[in-house]
């Protein structure tokens, strides 16, 4: 791997950051705060939110088994996303390289920090090949995304192509597990120690019911994270956020028993798509959705909202021709579904 300050934004690197007033006063126990003109009624609306989430952290940390300096908590994954453009590329300088097809929001990023975007095509079976990943980097390449399991696909990337990719590649390397709490594979960020370019993602999007309250994580070296902190805005995430992030994580077994369900479904949802005149594919799958190559996906994307049943067409996607994504839902939802697929004519 390069030296970080190599990798890193020369006005990055150097950034003094904001300093608020909740960063300056530590330590000490206080009960009158008037350094952050706040109002001193509507409390606790009234208060700014801990810029560091130190509170939450710990909780993530537990949960998680990553240390607290090595957590990084954003507005959504997507924070963490276009702050790994803001701190590590140059625009019109460097470019990044990844799998494709994979989740939308890496390229998005990249053209708006204006960094070039090189898609690598998997093979039939969506696997990656950390050769030909690498063979698409050059001296400017500043970061590789890989994502696992795979969006749009379902499926996990191979573990030893992914560990060739971290030991080879001279920049970062981001791996997305979103969908990691529907996997059992062994997740990447218990692996932080291993490999000091690794950046992981996780979300509370997914497994964790919780996608209304926007709160993502990266897990990395304390210094990445460091620069990530540095450069996010002050108050990132609100205390609504933090407080309801905080009851989410006291209460792990929830989600333990929401996933055993889901994965219930989720092969009962396989078995009977498989089962379907309309249906020539079901893609293996390691999340909680499943990619369906349809005779016409259009046509039954276009039928089920007739029936008030949105599903994604990934009709347009790279190796992904007549696929439908469908997530699996309540076991209500599941049949609604399959009903109206088995009632439909033409
Ligand atoms: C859904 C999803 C996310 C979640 O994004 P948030 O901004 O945390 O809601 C991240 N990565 C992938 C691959 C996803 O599919």
């Amino acid at each position: 791997m390069m030296d970080l300050k190599e990798l890193t934004r020369p006005n990055i690197w150097n950034l003094s950051p904001y300093s608020s007033a909740r960063n300056e006063y530590s330590g000490h126990t206080a009960n009158v705060f008037l350094d952050a003109n706040e109002n001193p009624y509507n409390s606790p609306l009234n208060r700014y939110p801990d810029p560091l989430q130190s509170e939450l952290k710990t909780l993530v940390a537990r949960v998680k088994g990553v240390p607290a300096e090595c957590i990084f908590l954003g507005n959504g994954s997507d924070e963490a996303i276009d702050l790994a453009y803001r701190c590590f590329t140059q625009p019109g300088v460097n470019n990044v390289v990844a799998i494709e097809p994979t989740y939308g929001m890496y390229k998005v990023c990249a053209d708006i920090n204006d960094i070039e975007y090189r898609p690598v095509l998997l093979d039939n079976g969506f696997q990656m090949n950390a050769d030909s990943l690498l063979s698409a980097c050059d001296a400017d390449t500043r970061l590789i995304w890989l994502c696992s399991p795979n969006n749009p696909t379902g499926n996990n990337l191979k573990r030893n192509e992914i560990e060739e990719v971290l030991r080879r590649f001279h920049g970062l390397v981001i791996v997305d597990e979103a969908y990691s709490d529907f996997s059992t594979e062994r997740p990447f960020r218990l692996d932080l120690d291993k490999f000091p370019n690794l950046i992981v993602l996780n979300t509370m999007s997914k497994a964790w019911g919780c996608a209304a309250i926007r709160l993502g994580m990266a897990f990395a070296s304390k210094e990445i994270i460091s620069l990530f902190n540095k450069v996010k805005y002050p108050y990132n995430i609100s205390s609504l956020t933090q407080e309801q992030a905080i009851e989410a994580f006291k209460d792990p077994y929830k989600v333990d028993k929401w996933i055993k369900i889901i994965l219930l479904e989720r092969t009962r949802m396989i078995d009977a798509f498989g089962m379907l005149p309309s249906c020539k594919k079901v893609y293996p799958t390691n999340a909680n959705f499943f990619l369906a190559e349809m005779d016409d996906a259009q046509a039954t994307y276009d039928y089920l909202v007739r029936k008030g049943i949105i599903v994604r067409n990934r009709n347009k996607v790279a190796l992904c021709a007549n696929c439908l994504r469908i997530t699996i839902g309540t076991k209500t939802e599941n049949n609604e579904l399959l009903a109206a697929l088995r009632q439909r004519i033409g």
